[in-house]
């Protein structure tokens, strides 16, 4: 069920969205469903909550309506769907999902909602995705590339207009499209406004030490080093080694690292381990990873989740 993996490809995604989303119609088989929609049925669904808060916008600046299956705090490496949902997925227009092995607990489900007909677009694979870094080939993801690509607001940003390219290929209805550019436009606006805020930390606090390895296309796109990470790879489900984290307690050390970024949708006590061997001085500071947060967070939304962790990645790396 992979669609076009545009591997190492220079150029930026935006300027390739009509191939791309007419080389994952075609792959995926074109199922129009266009005829008699439902008025009932969701338009799209999303998996995770930043996609959800993504398309959430896409489609009711189009006067329709959307779903998203997972909730704030869940975890999209653990997260699992039974298969009755198969039908809802078959019934709606478009399913957005992440892709490179992300949704982990969800791949039949996924796969045979395909079977019977849903039209699945996976994004990550359309976003010139990134390698996973140095040292993470023992991680649990089948993909060998990083599906965490919403950390990099300028991505999710091209994902945006993708999907809008998609809804409007599918319905017929080119509103979906207008509306997944401005949605793009508003969010590149957000990028801008993440890197003023990170602008703050001096070049050489710029050093991240995180929960897993989550944070490859944050670093790339912000000007970030991965120090370490506690979980090796690529997914929260795996267990870390103690020689790995006895390494990673001396690199902090060593380094003078003053915070770990723990995973608010993805709590691990390892987490709090490494920070207590590693000394008073080192805060653990959780941030919004998989998920966004619950009504009253303020990371309600994709820009508020980003925006917040934003502030507290500027906060905890500051010179105190
Ligand atoms: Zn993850």
């Amino acid at each position: 069920m992979t669609v076009g993996v545009s591997r190492g490809r220079p150029e930026r995604v935006s300027t390739r969205l009509v191939g791309l989303a007419l080389l994952a119609t075609l792959t995926l088989g074109g199922c129009g469903q266009s005829d008699t929609p439902d008025a009932d049925e969701p338009v799209v669904i999303a998996t995770t909550t930043m996609l959800g808060s993504v398309v959430t916008d896409i489609a009711s600046c189009a006067g329709a309506s959307s779903e998203t299956l997972m909730a704030p705090g869940d975890d999209p490496h653990s997260f699992s769907l039974s298969s009755e949902h198969v039908a809802d997925l078959v019934n709606t227009q478009l399913v957005v999902s992440s892709g490179l092995g992300l949704e982990e607990g969800m791949t039949s489900v996924l796969a045979s909602a395909q079977q019977d007909g849903a039209h699945v677009l996976e994004v990550a694979p359309l976003l010139n995705p990134l390698p996973f870094g140095d040292g993470d080939s023992t991680g649990q993801l089948p993909a060998t590339h990083d599906p965490h690509f919403w950390l990099d607001v300028a991505r999710m940003a091209d994902a945006a207009a993708i999907i809008g390219h998609e809804l409007a290929t599918i319905t017929g209805d080119s509103t979906y499209a207008t509306c997944g550019t401005q949605v793009r436009d508003d969010l590149l606006v957000l990028d801008t406004s993440v890197r003023d805020i990170l602008a703050g930390v001096e070049p050489s606090n710029r050093v991240l030490v995180t929960d897993h390895n989550a944070f490859g296309y944050f670093a790339a796109a912000y000007g970030f080093e991965i120090a370490g990470v506690v979980i090796a790879g690529g997914s929260t489900e795996a267990e870390p080694s103690s020689r790995e984290l006895a390494a990673l307690i001396e690199t902090i050390q060593t380094r003078q690292i003053p915070a770990i970024f723990s995973n608010i949708a993805a709590q691990s006590n390892a987490v709090e381990a490494v920070a207590r061997e590693a000394g008073p001085q080192v805060q653990v500071v959780p941030l919004y990873v998989g998920s966004l947060g619950p009504a009253g967070s303020g990371a309600e939304t994709y820009a508020s989740m980003m925006t917040t962790n934003a502030e507290l990645i500027a906060q905890a790396l500051e010179p105190k």
